[in-house]
């Protein structure tokens, strides 16, 4: 447990939360401010910050949670559809450092937009892909 952590102290226990589910590794709660009702944070009770640091069986377990869950937002509340996302390290929109899954439900006609496509410039998009591969 880390002590400055607030999802550490959530998964404690120590600070209270809205709990939806939980397996032995994760917890599923309602975020505070919620992108719309019934907006659901998936996280480890184990503190890692980000999805690069977690260990593959828990990875599994969270998405096997985040499955669970959401399936059970969407009839719970009649949701239309789903965003299942994820924010890693401050420059992506990382607030709080113990890693979590969001479920966002979305209605039809809600309006939230997530983010514009861009473009690639003439051979970029074969660069890029050959410098993520050589990273495998
Ligand atoms: P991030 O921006 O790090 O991906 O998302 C952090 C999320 O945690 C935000 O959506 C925020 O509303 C939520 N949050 C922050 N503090 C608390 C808290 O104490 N309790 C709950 N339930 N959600 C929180
Ligand atoms: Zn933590």
């Amino acid at each position: 447990m880390m002590d400055d952590c607030i999802f550490c102290k959530i998964a404690k226990g120590v600070i209270p939360c809205s709990k939806i589910y939980e397996s032995q590794n994760t917890l599923v709660f309602l975020d505070l401010m919620p992108v719309n009702r019934g907006h659901a944070l998936v996280i480890p009770k184990e503190h890692y910050e980000t999805l690069l640091d977690i260990p593959e069986d828990i990875l599994k377990e969270m998405s096997s949670s985040v499955k669970t869950a959401a399936g059970a937002v969407k009839e719970g509340i009649g949701a239309d559809g789903l965003n299942i996302m994820m924010n890693n390290y401050e420059a992506a929109g990382q607030v709080v450092p113990h890693a979590h899954i969001h479920i966002v439900p979305r209605f039809k006609g809600d309006g939230l937009k997530l983010w514009p496509g861009g473009k690639y410039k003439k051979d970029e998009m074969e660069k890029i892909r050959k410098s993520i591969i050589a990273s495998l």
